[in-house]
């Protein structure tokens, strides 16, 4: 019988023409390599008609988190517009390119991806009543402050934190915003993480029990609940966009169990499953946590998120420091995603996440920094390093090793965000990477393993950021805010805000 099925060049070609000319100029067996991994990828449509080509070349290591988890010497990257078009050594990977980038002496990493934040609270960082409490003592010490924000603190804030995280190596983040005093609206973060150019998950958050009724937070500070599904129902309309590559996304993100009721929990859920976004809030946090949710809902906190329907490939729980065995079998059977937060959960003495156990179990984990309120940074890698050494003070120094630590903030935040096209290195992904180097003396004499001194050393902040094809950070600069006048309005900000 005939075989009607283009061959796979063809079919290539079909849906990217634009590659006629590159897979003319490579060597045979290069061709052949990338069209394998080209054809592959589900993704290989969402490679522009057009744009400029960028080459990273020459660089010490290329840590791929590809199928193979290859880890290339004197790798190269070769991006087109906003997509990865080839991976490899010199041989494998064009050598002409509109830029080329020389990256001896540079290790090249897949953009570090932070699953939990609460960027305005850049403003609140070290606040002197809030430096020593538990989480819910610390809670009330913060919530009169942030009654008093305001939509322009708002974008400083959050361009104070994206800053931050692409200085540390940081290309997608996510940021659950649950306060919306003094006509701040979730806008505010999206203007500003546009202007930054960085990739975005915006999480609608909300409040909605108050002290009147048995919640945390003062009543001042609290929406009710016809308003926040309204809102949220409005900007996914307005903004979410779920096709590969996207730059931005909307999440529906009630603040915790113990600030919202049940009946938003499942209304929530049910706006999210109709327009197809995902869903998010802080889950397990610490025994307090537990003890609220037994004593409120007479139910583990995973007990109250199955009944709920909050499980599953579009839901990420924040923290789950408190997970128990049949929270985890629970979530690894459903996909359902969690965010560790080490530095938080230092910061705050709420314990130590089981994420060894969590990822022997088959659980998807990503990394988050939290909230500046509560970590007090926003240093993606440094992040990744107390994830190593927080696990092996819980169990044992081989709980957890560098390359598992870089594979939860890369591939398993993608994972948390429910994504396919960010987290590795690879032909057909988004072309989001950072670059670090090597020359540094913090990294002086770990250059035997530059991959695992990443993450135990300390490499400081990153020579280059590249978010969707873009330049985001050039030889240490970011090139997309004015970061001397960020830090200005940030501390003035925050002196109004503190000092009253
Ligand atoms: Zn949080």
């Amino acid at each position: 019988m005939k075989n009607d099925k283009p061959d796979p060049l063809r079919r290539l070609l079909i849906k990217a023409p634009m590659l006629a000319p590159l897979l003319t100029t490579l060597p045979a067996s290069a061709k052949e390599k990338m069209l394998s991994q080209m054809t592959e990828t589900k993704i290989v449509s969402s490679i522009p008609a057009s744009g400029h080509t960028l080459l990273l070349k020459n660089a010490d290591v290329v840590v791929t988190m590809d199928e193979q988890r290859r880890e290339i010497k004197r790798g190269c990257i070769y991006i087109k517009g906003n997509v990865i078009v080839a991976v490899g050594t010199e041989a494998d990977v064009p050598q002409t390119a509109d830029r080329i980038i020389d990256l001896k002496g540079h290790i090249v990493i897949p953009g570090l991806i932070n699953t939990h934040h609460h960027m305005y609270q850049t403003l609140t960082r070290v606040v002197p009543d809030a430096q020593n409490g538990e989480l819910f003592k610390w809670l009330s010490a913060l919530y009169p402050i942030w009654e008093r924000l305001t939509p322009e603190m708002m974008k400083v804030a959050t361009k104070t934190a994206m800053t931050e995280l692409m200085l540390s190596g940081c290309t997608t983040s996510s940021d659950h915003q649950y306060v919306y005093p003094n006509g701040i609206k979730l806008d505010h973060s999206i203007e500003a993480a546009q202007e930054m150019g960085m990739r975005f998950h915006a999480c609608r958050g909300s409040m909605s029990v108050g002290r009147k009724q048995g919640g945390l937070p003062p009543d001042s500070i609290v929406e009710d609940e016809k308003t926040i599904l309204a809102d949220t129902q409005r900007v996914i309309e307005t903004y979410h966009d779920a096709s590969d590559g996207s730059m931005l996304r909307i999440v529906v993100a009630p603040c915790s169990p113990f600030s919202v009721s049940e009946q938003l929990m499942r209304d929530s859920a049910k706006l999210a499953r109709e327009y197809g976004v995902s869903l998010h809030t802080h889950l397990a946090e610490n025994i307090s946590d537990i003890e609220y949710s037994k004593k409120k809902f007479n139910k583990t906190p995973a007990q109250y998120v199955e009944d709920l329907e909050w499980v599953g490939h579009d839901v990420w729980h924040a923290h789950c420091v408190k997970l128990d065995d049949y929270g985890m079998k629970l979530f690894a059977r459903t996909g359902t995603g969690v965010a560790h937060c080490p530095c938080s959960n230092m910061r705050l003495g709420s314990g130590i996440a089981p994420v060894r156990h969590m990822l022997d179990a088959g659980m998807h984990v990503g990394l988050g920094v939290d909230g500046s309120a509560s970590n007090d940074s926003s240093d993606m890698i440094g992040e990744v390093r107390q994830a190593l050494l927080l696990q092996r003070v819980g169990f044992g120094p081989d709980a957890l090793t560098a390359r598992e630590a870089l594979e939860i903030a890369t591939l398993g935040g993608a994972k948390n965000l429910n994504r396919n096209d960010i987290g590795a290195l690879a032909p057909g992904m988004m072309a989001d990477l950072a670059v670090f180097r090597l020359d540094k003396i913090s990294l002086a004499g770990a250059n035997h393993d530059p991959v695992a001194a990443l993450v135990f050393c300390n490499p400081g902040e990153v020579a280059y950021n590249i978010i969707n094809g873009r330049v985001v950070v050039e030889n240490g600069k970011v090139t997309t805010v004015d970061v001397p006048v960020i830090i200005e309005q940030q501390n003035r900000f925050a002196h109004q805000l503190i000092m009253g």
